[in-house]
């Protein structure tokens, strides 16, 4: 009830609440920023922490939560962009196949529940090893800034 009431509610509003990381990140446009792509209502940014390498998040700008609060404008983008983020991938990686989604609240795995993302998580044949189950850890031989280069370098300037 707290939180209905607005007690704790962030500065600015549930629009741009400032500890949303999909929300800041946007506007961080350093040498750590890991911001692939930058579309009219969404972005592309990379997993800070990757299932595999390339593992890209599209991110409406807007701080919205459910698939069917994206109006028209926003669905198409985020297609667009999906099918972008894929073409980019393959080219500078060669990649087998893909796992798309959405996870839709905390109970479907979502680890920001409150902003929507979708997730372009590029495999390639055996890239599941024992790694994650024996020791709890994966093995990216990648660093983020470099992938981060190599995909926005990739990236066309109007995607369509
Ligand atoms: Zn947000």
């Amino acid at each position: 009830m707290t939180y209905i009431s607005g007690q704790d509610r962030p500065e600015g509003g549930y629009e741009k609440p400032s500890g949303c990381p999909f929300c800041r990140a946007p506007a961080q446009t350093g040498d750590d920023s890991l911001v692939v792509a930058r579309g009219e209502t969404v972005y592309v940014v990379l997993n800070l922490y990757p299932y595999n390498p390339g593992h890209l998040l599209v991110c409406p700008y807007r701080h919205v939560a459910d698939y069917t609060d994206l109006d028209p404008a926003e669905t198409g983008e985020l297609a667009v962009y999906t099918q972008t983020a894929m073409r980019v991938i393959r080219q500078v990686s060669s990649a087998h196949g893909f796992n798309l989604g959405m996870n839709q609240g905390g109970v479907a795995g979502a680890g920001i529940a409150a902003h929507l993302h979708q997730h372009v998580v590029p495999r390639w044949g055996g890239d599941a090893n024992f790694m994650p189950v024996v020791a709890r850890t994966k093995v990216l031989p990648q660093l983020l800034t470099d992938t981060r280069g190599l995909l926005a370098a990739a990236w066309p300037t109007n995607p369509r």
